[in-house]
């Protein structure tokens, strides 16, 4: 007898077939003598038409009611799910954070967990219930409904499977594995076995979708395995990506896999002084406004003035821009520009760490392609590329292509 949890992403629960798919599958597990602690996201499309009702009733809703909204849509599949377990003749029972209690610190809509309290999971489950946890929420010290930012059931998941001590937390999906790329993009990408915990991490916050970049985290610090599965393959079919602490052997591969991120914008402040302070004094106020800041880039000209450009998600363009058109004259900038229609490809692999020359092949790939590189990154494990988004799916094939990642599994679309 094991212990698992099993978490269910937004297609997964996205029918009231799925559901009882889903249901299916839990049951299985425990007739066949393991425990499983289940935990869901809202149906898919759900969280989405929240959000937007919410912006729609206020342009700048506050936080606090924000999470209050979005969490409702947990608390829906929850339900669901118990009901179609208990339908099958399966004990269950639904818990949503508060109720669990998942505990997080006060920041709204990106709250981070401080701290599961087990003991009512556990009765459940030496009661024979199983339970089924709402996904991506929590509840802070004053009591406040708390959620931990888009994709993060998977972070639910892999905290309470850390909390639990579960032998393995499952991310069933919509895809069965962790592929080289984003199977959508890449049709000919190759679905890995396994792949290295800062590997994905890497992956992950640079915008593979597949596992929400925090729940690597927890994997790094307690060890849980945790392994990506398909929720659409028959219960036993396929054995998915198991995510490893350890590095092994993983050295040799260059690249592991892609990453892409579409919703990405690009500003420019253009001719400012040369001089110390200069780019604390721009991206201050951008900080401030709680305004994420990716790449940055800085030039210096012949006539001794700068030109500072930086990216951001697409979601803070305008906000980005009327921050800075309010600073120029103060900075003494001669203008502002802007692009909106750009993402970014990058490549991740460990073995980047000890060869050389992987930058230069990703460059000629995309001029094999006659693409514009806009801005270019880099770290010991990854190379990151802006490209003007009409472009994108272009350069993730040939940069797939150009380092050998393509295999002959393809996306299961059954
Ligand atoms: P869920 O609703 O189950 O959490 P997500 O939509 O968040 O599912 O994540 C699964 C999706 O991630 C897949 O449908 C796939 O398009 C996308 N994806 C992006 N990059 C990858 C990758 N490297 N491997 C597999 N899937 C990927
Ligand atoms: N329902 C949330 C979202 O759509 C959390 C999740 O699906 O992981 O972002
Ligand atoms: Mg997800």
């Amino acid at each position: 007898m094991a212990l698992f949890v099993q978490k269910f992403g937004g297609t997964s629960v996205g029918t009231v077939g799925r559901i009882r798919e889903v249901a299916k599958r839990v049951a299985a597990s425990v007739a066949g003598g393991d425990q499983v602690v289940v935990v869901v996201s809202a149906m898919s499309g759900e969280t989405n038409r929240l959000e937007k009702l919410g912006f729609h009733v206020a342009p700048r809703p506050t936080p606090r009611e924000m999470d209050v909204l979005l969490a409702a849509g947990e608390q829906v599949s929850v339900a669901l799910v118990a009901m179609a377990l208990i339908d099958l003749g399966r004990p269950a029972r639904s818990w949503l954070g508060t109720q669990v209690a998942i505990r997080t610190d006060a920041t709204h809509m990106k709250a981070r967990i401080a701290g599961i309290d087990v003991a009512g999971l556990r009765g459940d489950l030496d009661a024979g219930v199983t339970p089924v946890v709402a996904g991506f929420q929590g509840v802070n010290e004053a009591g406040d409904i708390t959620t931990f930012g888009r994709g993060a059931s998977d972070t639910t998941a892999i905290a309470l499977a850390a909390a639990i001590g579960a032998a393995e937390c499952q991310i069933y999906t919509d895809v069965d594995g962790v592929y080289t790329a984003d199977p959508r993009i890449v049709p000919d990408a190759r679905r890995l076995d396994a792949i290295c915990v800062d590997e994905m991490l890497e992956l992950a916050s640079l915008g593979s979708k597949v596992l929400h970049a925090r729940s690597l985290e927890f994997v790094g610090r307690y060890g849980v395995p945790m392994r990506v599965l398909s929720s659409f393959q028959d219960v036993g079919a396929g054995t998915g990506t198991l995510i490893k602490k350890e590095e092994s052997a993983m050295e040799d591969i260059l690249v592991s896999g892609l990453a892409h991120q579409r919703d990405e914008a690009k500003l420019t402040v253009i001719g400012i002084p040369d001089v110390p302070g200069m780019a604390s004094r721009i991206l201050g106020p951008i900080g401030a406004a709680s305004i994420e800041v990716d790449m940055i880039v800085q030039n210096t000209s012949a006539d001794g003035l700068a030109d500072l450009t930086f990216t951001v998600s697409r979601a803070d363009y305008e906000r980005a821009k009327e921050i800075l058109t309010d600073i120029r004259g103060a900075v003494g900038a001669r203008r502002i520009e802007g692009d909106d229609r750009i993402a970014k490809v990058s490549a991740v692999g460990l073995g980047m760490r000890s060869h050389a020359g992987v930058a230069t092949r990703m460059f000629d790939a995309l001029a094999a392609e006659n693409i514009n590189i806009q801005m270019i990154s880099t770290s010991e494990i990854k190379i990151s590329v802006v490209v003007e988004e009409r472009c994108l799916d272009q350069a993730v094939r040939a940069i797939h292509a150009a380092f050998g990642l393509q295999g002959t599994s393809a996306i299961d679309d059954s």
